[in-house]
């Protein structure tokens, strides 16, 4: 047995699942979930002591690679000063400083512990901000684990949301409108029906939770234009897009002007850290200053900021993302020339450091229909022969993967061999 069968073993007696975290059990793919015990640049290293190519990167944060000395020496900095204080520190103010540079849409900034926080107080603000109990959002993306976002759409999706888990009181769920991605129409219609009552759409500007779809052209513009003619509140959960797929996000790269954003991952360092903010006179309803209540023990921890501030700062360097998004490019174009070789139906998506794949005969990928078109199973083989050639994807077919700017020849020479014997062997 593998040191990660026996932990895996030992794990699901006080862990349910034998995980923290459902996706990490490896249900999707099969097999037992590899517990790691280091990782270092492109790397994780498993309890085994084999080493992977890491596309997961704790599902974002490590854009700077595992371990990089400038912001392990940042926290080690902090912690001779303690760790943490529940009172103002002026790291926090650095950091709100520099997330509304780097983002010009945000205005004003809240931290908090995840990027579920994040999210659920935004919406708690666009509700208290506009006094509508209904929320918009889509088929497929994820926003975090809140009641009002574990909501899949009814029979009739104008009328009900209904609960996508256990435990979620279908009285709340109710308020919750959910609209297929990337289908604009849809959304006028809802709004023309019951724009009154919507507080606000929260979108992924680029589906990352069901693999990776980005917008289609004019979706996000359309949202842009459909909010403000009817008074709802935008929202782009940026926990996934920002600061990757470009400095200022997917806000940034499409052009389109948010209300109200979310972050998490990057922004913490791999620190477990959420933000999220936007219009100045939104955000000036939360506590203390407006009703809308919002509050955290550990908000602005002096460890993640340290980690946060350091990574936003060094991602800022001229030619970060386009080095981040060449890499993510020429390895996907590698992986396209060997699946084509071996014959095998593939497509990939990209959006700077984030990118799909996808076993499908399809043109391209633009809804959830076309994601749920591909073939899982060929995904599974692939994956584990991928893991088998020393390459970690995420162990689902429906999330998306991420690169980090330590990336380079040696990594791509890696994954692409790996990836000529997967294909050969999947035939
Ligand atoms: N929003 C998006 C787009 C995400 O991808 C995630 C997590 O993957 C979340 C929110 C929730 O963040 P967290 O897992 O930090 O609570």
């Amino acid at each position: 047995m593998s040191r990660s069968e026996i932990l895996f073993n030992s794990a699901q007696k006080h862990i349910p699942g034998g995980v923290n975290s459902p996706v990490r059990a490896f249900r999707s793919v099969g097999g037992t979930p590899l517990f790691f015990k280091h990782a270092e640049g492109a790397y994780v290293i498993d309890e085994d002591d084999k080493r992977y190519v890491d596309y997961v990167g704790s599902w974002g944060p490590m854009i700077l690679g595992h371990s990089h000395p400038e912001v392990l020496d940042a926290v080690r900095r902090q912690l001779e000063h303690g760790l943490s204080y529940g009172a103002p520190t002026a790291m926090e103010t650095e950091m709100a400083e520099r997330v509304c540079s780097l983002v010009p849409s945000m205005e004003m900034v809240r931290m908090v512990s995840s990027g579920t926080e994040a999210t659920m107080s935004a919406l708690r603000l666009a509700r208290g901000y506009t006094g509508r109990d209904s929320i918009i959002k889509f088929e497929g993306c994820y926003h975090g684990h809140s009641d009002s976002l574990l909501v899949k759409a009814g029979s009739g999706a104008l009328t009900q949301g209904v609960p996508s888990s256990a435990g979620v009181p279908a009285d709340f769920a109710r308020h919750t409108l959910t609209l297929p991605f990337n289908d604009l129409a849809a959304v006028e219609a809802t709004l023309a029906e019951v724009g009154q009552q919507v507080a606000c759409i929260i979108v992924e500007p680029v589906a990352g939770n069901m693999n990776c779809v980005p917008p289609a052209p004019g979706f996000l513009e359309g949202l842009r234009a459909q909010c403000d003619k009817h008074g709802v509140v935008l929202i782009f959960d940026e926990v996934m897009t920002g600061f990757r797929v470009a400095l200022g996000g997917a806000q940034a790269h499409y052009g389109v002007t948010p209300d109200l954003s979310t972050f998490g991952k990057i922004v913490g360092g791999g620190m477990p850290v959420g933000c999220f903010g936007g219009k100045r006179a939104i955000m000036e309803c939360i506590a203390p200053l407006g009703p809308v209540y919002q509050a955290g023990t550990l908000s602005g921890n002096p460890l993640a900021m340290a980690a946060g501030l350091t990574t936003l700062k060094l991602i800022s360097r001229p030619g970060f993302h386009d080095e981040l998004s060449d890499y993510t490019r020429t390895m996907l174009e590698g992986l396209r020339e060997r699946a084509k070789a071996a014959g095998i139906p593939f497509v990939t998506t990209q959006v700077g450091g984030m990118f799909g794949l996808y076993f499908s005969e399809a043109e391209a990928i633009s809804t959830f229909e076309d994601v749920m078109a591909s073939d899982v199973e060929r995904f599974r083989k692939f994956f584990h022969l991928m893991l088998e050639g020393g390459v970690y994807l995420a162990p689902s077919a429906f999330e998306a993967g991420f690169t980090s700017i330590v990336h380079g020849e040696t990594e791509l020479r890696l994954t692409l061999d790996a990836a000529e014997r997967a294909f050969a062997r999947l035939k």
